[in-house]
């Protein structure tokens, strides 16, 4: 008994390094990269309410990753908080700002869009869950659906952030070209990597 209890701590431990980890991971390879904070739950923080993901959010205003304490220990965590890092990429290194000017500009297109910032924000993700040595994480077996059809990053109210709905394989498939460990390749449809090599630190 004992034994299964001192393997469930260490493995609890293990988790929780995970995300610690991935955020030392981040913040080596670029620059302005959010903290994590952990918080009693997410309605109410950066403007958040019941529409918003209650796991994981970033909050750009305050440039913050906000893990709610009831998820941090679980297996789904380290990529939802990768993910959330990919946002902080894109959004501290220009890509966001591209993005949003070619929403406005093509509003026709916007899901179209908004569907190749997740594909990078995904492939961000796999790049650094494979930096931190957490390269056996496939969406597809963490997840049965698209587990970011919430809310999960914008600024203060998060509430009246898009919402945007992805497919679960494509999400598995991005992860997997991040994971290969060239940034280059998160270049996917008319999104070149250029501006992420620009702040990848050598
Ligand atoms: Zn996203």
């Amino acid at each position: 008994m004992r034994l299964i209890i001192t393997f469930t701590m260490v493995a609890q431990m293990a988790l929780a390094d995970s995300v610690t980890n991935l955020s030392v991971v981040a913040k080596a390879a670029f620059d302005r990269m959010p903290t994590v904070q952990r918080v009693d739950q997410m309605a109410g923080q950066c403007g958040a309410d019941s529409s918003v993901d209650p796991r994981v959010t970033y909050c750009t205003t305050a440039n913050r990753i906000l893990v709610a304490d009831g998820f941090w220990n679980t297996p789904q965590a380290p990529y939802l908080v990768a993910h959330a890092y990919g946002h902080a990429v894109q959004v501290q290194h220009g890509v966001a700002d591209f993005a949003l000017r070619e929403i406005r500009n093509r509003r026709s297109e916007e899901t179209m869009l908004r569907g190749l910032v997740e594909r990078q924000v995904d492939c961000i993700a796999g790049f650094l869950l494979a930096r931190a040595d957490l390269g056996d994480v496939a969406p597809t077996a963490l997840f049965a659906d698209d587990p970011l059809d919430r809310i999960h990053w914008g600024r203060d109210p998060l509430r009246l952030s898009p919402q945007v709905s992805g497919d679960l394989a494509a999400r598995a498939e991005w992860v997997a070209i991040g994971q290969a460990g060239d940034l280059a390749a998160c270049s996917p449809g008319e999104f070149t990597a250029d501006l992420l090599m620009d702040a990848l630190r050598p």
